[in-house]
């Protein structure tokens, strides 16, 4: 892209330290990714003093956008009052009250330092409630990077459960895979590891494989396989969560057993929870004598995080969800007018404030609709726009029609751009 020497400049210190320069796959671009100096609002300023629409929101987790006062106020002041404690903190209370009070299937909380772990707190919980060894997750989605979820979680459509992680045998034969919105095809799996499943692991708006919700008759029927096998229904919405106002699945329908929730809830700080019936939350609970599940963490509940989501949470009110869903729609709806403008068959897909678009076909020039929104994403970063290099995006509560307007403007021009290029 253009001016972008610092970054360059930046990757070539990065990778004499960091395997490839990096810490995190899903930031990785190539020559070199672009660095962030900060982020205000709606948007970033790059390293090079570029400055940037933000429609990533860092992976769709700064739902009140870059360095919202609110945020900045709520955590500067814990700071102040230490980071972390070898002992409880009110804040934590506080908390949970404010997400406990969003849904009534949030009985109890558990709190975690990011979603990999709440993922992962959800699945052992599910197995020392139920004593079962097995889980079932859909087919391609992502969630997070504990070993027994990260069983075909590459966006594939293959329903054979692969590692990708060099996950051992014995992990990836107790993770069975399903078919998404195929409540047949998922049925015919379950029922054959039924008596062995500890839970259903699902996203009820998967991005990895596309963001597109999943339909009622695939969420009853295995919520109908839950209630009968006694496998706990598992909703990943660490993503998923901003589509309303009590997240994904009560948008769509249907009820979780336990919820795992993360990103926007913190605030910005790094953040995970499991959320569900008392029942299956019991097994954390050491009031009792042993919990069936012990589970510490030096950063659990502490007071940075909390304070922070407290103050993310009291900012989403339902009118603010609702309006940021509103403009979510209209993003949608102008991209489709853009491409279909343009003569393409691309797809856009999504929820309330989430957006990603799908290269489903490659355009003159490029070998493969992953080639041309790999191109697409530089040429937006070039008319002043950041998303996902997959097309994933999302709208934050600092926006309005402006921003909205800019971006559909940003879009269609980038998209004729990338065209040109491949038919030059
Ligand atoms: N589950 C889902 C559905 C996610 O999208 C993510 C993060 N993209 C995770 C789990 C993992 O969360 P974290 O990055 O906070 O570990």
């Amino acid at each position: 892209t253009v001016n972008s020497e610092k970054s360059a400049e930046l990757y070539a210190r990065a990778v004499e330290v960091l395997p490839g320069g990096n810490s995190r796959t899903a930031v990785y671009s190539s020559p070199y990714p672009i660095y962030i100096q900060s982020g205000s609002g709606a948007r970033v300023t790059d390293a090079d003093g570029v400055e940037r629409l933000d429609f990533l929101n860092n992976s769709t987790t700064l739902i009140h956008g870059h360095a919202h006062p609110e945020m900045v106020a709520a955590v500067t002041a814990a700071v102040g009052r230490g980071t972390s404690f070898g002992m409880p903190t009110p804040v934590e209370i506080e908390y949970a009250e404010a997400l406990t009070a969003r849904n009534a299937t949030f009985e109890h909380v558990r709190f975690t330092s990011s979603g990999t772990e709440a993922v992962m707190m959800a699945v052992q919980a599910a197995r020392a409630y139920t004593g079962r060894p097995k889980i079932a997750k859909i087919a391609g989605a992502y969630h997070g990077a504990y070993d027994a979820v990260a069983v075909n979680n590459d966006g594939s459509g293959s329903l054979i459960s692969h590692a990708v992680t060099g996950n051992p045998e014995g992990v990836v034969a107790n993770t069975v895979v399903i078919p998404f919105n195929d409540a047949e095809g998922a049925l015919a799996v379950l029922r054959e590891h039924a008596a062995d499943l500890a839970c259903v692991l699902i996203d009820p708006v998967p991005w990895r494989i596309g963001l597109v919700p999943a339909d009622k008759e695939y969420l009853d029927a295995l919520r109908e396989f839950c209630d009968d096998s006694g496998a706990l229904l598992i909703s990943d919405e660490v993503g998923s969560f901003r589509v309303g106002y009590q997240g994904a699945l009560h948008v769509l329908g249907s009820e979780a057993d336990l919820t795992v929730l993360g990103k926007v809830i913190g605030g910005g700080m790094p953040i995970g929870a499991v959320a569900g019936r008392r029942r299956y939350m019991s097994v954390f609970d050491p009031s009792q004598g042993a919990p069936a599940l012990p589970h510490s963490g030096s950063y659990n509940a502490n007071p940075v995080s909390m304070s922070s989501g407290v103050a993310s949470l009291r900012l989403l009110t339902p009118e603010v969800m609702e309006r940021i869903g509103e403009l979510g729609e209209r993003i949608r709806q102008s991209m489709r007018a853009g491409i279909a403008e343009a003569g393409l068959d691309w797809e856009v897909n999504g929820l309330g404030s989430l957006f990603r678009v799908i290269a489903t076909s490659a355009p003159e020039g490029y070998a493969s609709g992953a080639a041309a929104m790999k191109r697409l994403y530089w040429v937006l970063l070039d008319n002043g726009v950041h998303i996902g290099d997959s097309g994933l995006g999302c709208v934050s509560t600092p926006m309005g029609d402006a921003e909205i307007t800019e971006y559909a403007e940003a879009f269609d021009k980038s998209l004729r751009q990338m065209l040109a290029e491949g038919r030059a």
